[in-house]
């Protein structure tokens, strides 16, 4: 089979990049290990939690908050199976969905693991054991990525779980200990808090969120403590024993004592390592980056000519659209466009009720860099629209250059942060000053009021509902 491109990966990388190189004319064939296409994210990552998170709010809010509100009903009950059959259910159209769009496309999707013969050849061998071989003018590596852990928390799929198990949990756990008060942590820890679990967080670093913007940790620190979380920031896991019936993890603490945590499950959420096992790169002569991450230069191409990564497996966020827009990129490189990729704009969600999302740098950044820069913020309870609503926490902070006003980073927790972030992206994709984001009209009520009382705070306390 002769192809122009051959894509190894289906995630949100991969299958983008194929339709891409579709649209634009190129044959292009797409290589599957997994039955199902869609990679991490569609299968074990961004939607099957999503999903989760939405059940698990509503039970939440039918527990705890429909009283309030003068709705009255019995008091609700888990029905896990149900919870995670729809999720799978959830899973399985948005995969179908991906199918479709390749079949639409005349993209030829092969199942079976896909690894370099050389450079110009890629083998595909089925479940079967079938071998066929792809010759190819490009290809690109969008395999992602899998968790990572460290000595002595190795993942045992029984108690001692990652987020791929934690979704498939049939009964919410009862103590729940987490490894990691990052992305993976707080979402799912957040699934089974709002459902009644304990959740205990091991951080080693001295917040939450440790990349995100301070004031979003401590933000953050404070929504979670009322959902139930319990955190123990600075300490160090030793190790983690399955008891059986349960989890002993054992940490140090800053002073070096050691502290033990029992629990019925331990989500080890530590991050994820670029996948690139079984790919022959070196049939290929591809060199490796740092962190078993494939090396590629500003333009997503690997040290050998007509092959390119892109998505989990190169550096950078490991987020779905981050792997989206490179994917983009690279089949429009390939047509012999020249495209253009922002990384500075690429907006970061947590998905916890409130979400916290972000875009451009962080007040720790700019202090860093030496950037002189002013910072305006507000407060989500002082709109109509968090009363109405009853969702009281949260606020919107904006990062704006002390000289020229121009907006360098947008921080905020708040009801719907996922799509508020899209203003702060918008204004600052055409380079906005925070005059600029004050002065447009927000519809009332919105929690994107909160937004331009942020803006009018940064222009110099402007806010007017404070
Ligand atoms: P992947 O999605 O990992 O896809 C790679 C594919 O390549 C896989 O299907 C794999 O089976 C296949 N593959 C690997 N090697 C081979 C081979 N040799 N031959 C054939 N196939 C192969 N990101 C967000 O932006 N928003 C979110 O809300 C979000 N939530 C997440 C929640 C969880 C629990 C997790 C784990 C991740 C989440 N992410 C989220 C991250 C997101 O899933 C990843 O950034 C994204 O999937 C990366 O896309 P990718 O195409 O690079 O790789
Ligand atoms: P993460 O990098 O977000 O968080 C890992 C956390 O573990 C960090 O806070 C880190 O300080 C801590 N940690 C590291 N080693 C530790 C140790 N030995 N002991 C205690 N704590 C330790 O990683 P994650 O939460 O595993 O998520 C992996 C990736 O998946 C992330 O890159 C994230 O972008 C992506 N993801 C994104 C979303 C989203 O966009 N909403 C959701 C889930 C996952």
């Amino acid at each position: 089979m002769n192809y122009d491109v051959v894509i190894i990966g289906s995630g949100p990388g991969g299958y983008v990049c194929a339709l891409r190189c579709a649209q634009l004319g190129m044959k292009t064939a797409l290589i599957e290990k997994y039955s199902t296409l869609g990679g991490t994210c569609l299968n074990v990552g961004c939607i099957p939690s999503k999903a989760l998170l939405d059940s698990s709010e509503h039970f939440h809010n039918a527990a705890h908050n429909f009283a309030k509100h003068g709705i009255e009903i019995n008091s609700p009950k888990v029905n896990m199976q149900q919870m995670i059959a729809r999720k799978n259910e959830v899973v399985s159209q948005t995969c179908d969905g991906v199918k479709y769009l390749m079949d639409k496309n005349k993209i030829d999707v092969y199942t079976g693991v896909g690894s370099f013969v050389s450079s110009t050849a890629v083998k595909v061998v089925d479940a079967e054991g079938k071998e066929t071989i792809l010759n190819t003018k490009n290809a690109v590596i969008a395999t992602g990525s899998k968790p990572n852990f460290f000595p002595g928390m190795e993942p045992d799929k029984d108690r001692i779980i990652t987020s791929t198990e934690m979704l498939n949990l049939e009964k919410v756990a009862e103590n729940l200990i987490v490894i990691g008060g990052g992305v993976i942590g707080l979402e799912l820890g957040s699934v089974h808090a709002r459902l009644g679990a304990n959740v205990n967080v091991i951080e080693f670093a001295d917040t939450i969120l440790p990349t995100m913007d301070s004031a979003v940790s401590k933000e953050m620190t404070k929504v979670l403590k009322k959902e139930g979380f319990k955190f123990n920031l600075g300490h160090r896991v030793q190790n983690v024993v399955n008891t059986g019936s349960g989890v002993k993890v054992t940490a140090l603490n800053k002073k070096g004592e050691e502290v033990v945590f029992e629990g019925d499950y331990c989500l080890v959420a530590v991050g994820r390592k670029p996948y690139t096992e079984g790919l022959g790169l070196e049939n290929a002569g591809i060199e490796m980056g740092e962190r078993g991450m494939v090396a590629v230069n500003d333009h997503l191409q690997t040290n050998v000519a007509g092959i390119y990564a892109i998505g989990d497996v190169v550096r950078g966020a490991m987020l779905a659209h981050k792997a989206e827009e490179e994917g983009v990129y690279v089949a429009e490189l390939m047509a012999g466009q020249k495209p253009h990729l922002n990384y500075n704009l690429i907006p970061g969600v947590v998905y916890t009720w409130p979400e916290a999302a972000s875009v451009g740098k962080t007040e720790e950044e700019l202090k860093a860099a030496g950037v002189n820069y002013k910072s305006g913020s507000f407060p989500i309870k002082a709109l109509g629209r968090a009363r109405a609503s009853m969702d009281l926490m949260g606020m919107v902070k904006i990062l704006a250059d002390a000289e020229t006003d121009e907006v360098l980073g947008v921080h905020m927790v708040s009801p719907r942060a996922a799509d508020m972030i899209m203003e702060a992206v918008t204004a600052m994709e055409y380079r906005a000053s925070a005059e600029d984001m004050s002065r447009i009209c927000h519809p009332h009520p919105t929690y994107t009021e909160a937004t331009k009382e942020a803006a009018l705070a940064a222009t110099g306390d402007r806010a007017l509902h404070i």
